[in-house]
């Protein structure tokens, strides 16, 4: 299945075995960087070192059963389907001892990973698709217009339309009240079309609920043309695509992902800047793996801040699932708790079960000089 949507983000991350573990297996299956042999050479090394990690571990009958036929489901996998996996990265979740099995095409390439946990490793998941926004490239001629959907690297069609807008050729005979008469009459036609246009962008926004509005057209109709869209696509409307007779779909694809990567590092930039600006009048907000964590437990976090592949280790009370950097007993339950491999994973899970929301900043930020997490909070510290 290809991965898209945040909805198998959270499939993924509510998905619960009593007492299972899974497994989360991460391959860079980027052919540009690499050719097959390389990368079958990768997978083969991973599967080892999950195998070697496995035997070292101290599991019941059952759930060393289970993880291991999950390798050796993988493997299989391996054998028959990787030479002809064709997308950048390979994603599987695993837990055979419950039946659950899910294998994901990434849009681009993550960093190896084979991991055994309580729950899935959804968080490079979640740090893709937090560096793509769903985007609407319009471009926008004089009879036409024509709607694409851009996202995840991927552009598709959405709608077109074809407008009767007489052509302005002008005659020789044309002069004085006719001549005017004839241009009031184009431009009549001209504002229908952009009416009828603007229309269509907003059906499109509430189906689609994109992010941006890339536009494309002749410097003379944007002053016609933009005042007539909704202000919520005056809001959204983001980028100007530049247009040629021969606009084809790779052009506009490609002008689009490099606009999408500018403003996406200015608007990490900005996140960055505000967080740090809250931070430093005292306002609401918190830095650090300790406090985060702490105002996570008591569901006080309105959005997490997180540097891109932050990892720490910390502890977990299996109790109350409270996190915490190094507490040996909860201080809440009075339970010893439990090691967890990667703290910042686990504060993703629990702000994807509050439905708070994560933001990635890619680093080098100012967001490294505040424990590289932050978190904006409901209420005032
Ligand atoms: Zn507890």
């Amino acid at each position: 299945m290809k991965f898209n949507s945040p909805g198998q983000i959270r499939t993924l991350a509510g998905f619960m075995s009593e007492n299972l573990l899974m497994t989360s297996f991460y391959l860079d299956n980027d052919k540009s960087r690499q050719n097959k042999k390389e990368i079958a050479v990768s997978f083969k090394n991973l599967l080892n070192d999950g195998r070697t990690r496995l035997e070292s571990m101290d599991l019941s009958k059952v759930r060393r059963e289970s993880l291991l036929q999950d390798l050796d489901k993988i493997g299989r996998f391996g054998a028959q389907s990787l030479p002809v996996w064709n997308a950048a990265g390979l994603a599987i979740f695993a837990c055979t001892g419950a039946r659950f099995w899910e294998e994901l095409a990434l849009p681009r390439a993550p960093r190896n990973h084979f991991i055994f946990d309580r729950s899935l490793y959804v968080r490079p998941l979640t740090s893709m698709l937090d560096e793509y926004r769903r985007i609407c490239a319009l471009l926008l001629d004089r009879q036409e217009a024509r709607w694409y959907e851009v996202f995840m690297g991927e552009i598709s069609l959405l709608d077109s339309l074809k407008s009767d807008v007489p052509s302005r050729v002008r005659e020789g005979g044309w002069q004085g009240y006719e001549s005017k008469r004839i241009e009031r009459h184009i431009d009549a036609h001209l504002h229908d079309h952009f009416k009828k246009a603007s229309l269509k962008t907003f059906d499109l926004f509430k189906k689609n609920q994109f992010y941006w509005l890339f536009l494309g057209c002749k410097e003379e109709y944007r002053s016609d043309f933009e005042p007539l869209l909704h202000p919520y696509l005056k809001e959204r409307l983001k980028g100007r695509l530049k247009t040629d007779s021969n606009n084809t779909k790779d052009k506009i694809l490609k002008q689009s992902l490099e606009m999408e990567r500018k403003f996406k590092a200015e608007e990490e930039t900005a996140l960055a800047q505000s967080l740090v600006s809250e931070l430093e009048k005292g306002g609401r907000a918190v830095s650090g793996m300790k406090e985060v964590l702490r105002k996570l437990n008591t569901w006080e976090v309105q959005s997490l801040v997180l540097s891109r592949n932050f990892a720490a280790e910390g502890t977990a009370c299996p109790k109350c699932h409270y996190l915490y950097v190094d507490e040996v007993r909860c201080p809440v339950c009075q339970v010893k708790t439990e090691k967890v491999q990667d703290i910042v994973h686990e504060s993703v899970h629990a702000a994807l079960d509050k439905k708070v929301q994560v933001r990635y900043v890619t680093p080098p930020s100012k967001l490294d000089r505040y424990g590289k997490i932050g978190a904006f909070l409901r209420y005032k510290v």
